[in-house]
């Protein structure tokens, strides 16, 4: 899209408000309101010069954390319905996005398998695992919460605030989770489908009969792999499709739209399987609803006010992006993905360089083997990677690193020294389409830059 295509959305979002306004009898805004514009103007020229404290997170040289600006059509949208700024909250807060909410959410539902659902849209993923582990303790209020030690960061401190004991397993030795399981302690188990450090897909598919067999409840977390559901339907998948076509049968699923689903941030989703966990969020708010006596999204959540904007841009997305396996985002899904291929083939085929694991989705985690192949000097030229590539002249590269344990590096490499405990290495995530088209580019300029360390 062209500057001045995004400017003449811009133009008519804002232009829709006054048309809007314009259905009302006018008044006088008070004086107590009013801004002097010169003010305005040197403040938000202020704004801009600090907002350039910032990575180019737009950019595809930023291969670092899960970050990419929302689609324009996101912004206009949000722009939109933002002066009006509805509250999905309930009904009388905002009708019309509250139904957008309602259809959006159908199709994430429809997306992952459900025949029905209980669901809505959250202000973020950890928001929406909360809610599914809060009406996990209620179905199975004397038992523990599992997850694998993979499991976003978030599931553990949301255990404390819900004061559930949580336990950490290791979700793929389907042996081992058979002997915890037979215990008897624990009621619901989390299964990240895409975690956030390797994007590595868990086992669904094997987990899923043996929690059947002992009556422990699944929560998936698909914050970040969500939508690499459309990838998993097609005929020749690009990504292991079982652990997604088990999706359906799990009790409750998280996607985050602000991730993967080019939203401004503030958009998670929750969806549950049986509409009848309707039962738990019972309460009783006086002042809240009175137009209408179907179930409002706010009593089916956690969370009072939130943007109705945030439905109003994920619509509107999804009519322009359809959750589509051929185009639409299966398209978009399908380029990161092969990023990730392309990205881990260089890799393993360049000498110096070792992957960490194989990638499942479209992040990659690896690092440059300098001359003594130890953990401390692994983390060390992955630092000095890191720095060098960022501050390359005009072609910088933005990656993240991360710590792992260095027995899981000794499993895969017999003749790595495990000299300390934790090694880091090198994470990109690989988010954006055109990542296709430079992967190869960068890990030769990587390369440069480990040679130069
Ligand atoms: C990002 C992420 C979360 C947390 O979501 P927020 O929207 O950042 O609150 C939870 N789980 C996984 C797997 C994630 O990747």
């Amino acid at each position: 899209m062209t500057e001045q295509q995004f400017q003449q959305l811009i133009e008519s979002s804002v232009r829709s408000q006054y048309r809007f306004r314009g259905h009302w009898e006018e008044f006088d805004s008070d004086e107590s309101m009013t801004v002097n514009h010169q003010k305005i103007h040197s403040v938000l020229s202020e704004l801009e010069s600090r907002l350039n404290d910032n990575f180019p997170f737009f950019h595809p040289r930023y291969a670092g954390q899960m970050l990419k600006p929302p689609h324009p059509v996101a912004v206009a949208a949000y722009l939109m319905a933002m002066q009006i700024n509805p509250n999905n909250h309930a009904l009388d807060g905002g009708p019309a996005t509250a139904h957008m909410e309602m259809e959006v959410v159908q199709q994430f539902a429809s997306m992952f398998g459900y025949q029905e659902h209980l669901g809505h849209l959250t202000s973020s993923g950890t928001i929406a695992n909360l809610e599914a582990l809060w009406v996990a303790r209620s179905i199975h209020p004397a038992k523990a919460i599992a997850c694998s030690p993979d499991a976003h960061y978030t599931h553990r401190r949301m255990c404390e605030v819900l004061q559930v004991p949580s336990i950490v397993v290791d979700v793929t030795d389907i042996k081992a989770l058979e002997a915890e399981f037979r215990k008897g302690t624990i009621g619901t188990l989390v299964v990240t489908i895409g975690t956030t450090g390797t994007g590595s897909v868990e086992p669904l598919n094997q987990i899923l009969p043996l929690a059947n067999r002992y009556g422990v409840r699944i929560h998936a977390d698909c914050a970040y792999g969500g939508f690499f559901m459309l990838l998993a339907g097609v005929e020749q998948p690009i990504i292991q499709p079982k652990p997604f076509l088990s999706l359906k049968d799990c009790d409750s699923i998280v996607i985050d739209p602000h991730k993967h689903g080019l939203q401004p941030y503030g958009c998670g989703c929750i969806l549950f399987r049986d509409p009848g966990v309707g039962t738990v969020y019972k309460h009783d708010s006086p002042y809240t609803y009175f137009t209408s006596n179907k179930l409002h999204l706010g009593e089916i959540s956690l969370e009072c006010s939130r943007a109705g904007a945030a439905a109003a841009a994920l619509w509107a997305t999804l009519q322009c992006i359809p959750l589509s396996s051929t185009d639409g985002f299966g398209g978009i899904l399908t380029k990161t993905r092969e990023a990730a291929l392309l990205w881990d083939t260089d890799i393993s085929q360049l000498h110096g360089w070792k992957r960490y694991v194989k990638p499942d989705l479209d992040i990659v985690t690896y690092f440059n083997v300098p001359n003594t192949f130890s953990a401390s000097s692994v983390s060390h030229q992955s630092q000095q990677v890191f720095d060098l590539a960022m501050n390359n002249g005009a072609h910088p590269l933005f990656l993240a690193t991360m710590n792992v344990d260095s027995s899981t590096i000794l499993q895969q490499y017999p003749d790595f020294i495990a000299d300390t405990p934790r090694t880091k290495i090198i994470r990109s995530v690989l988010m954006k389409p055109e990542h296709k088209f430079t992967a190869h580019k960068f890990i030769q300029e990587l390369d440069r830059i480990a040679h130069s360390a």
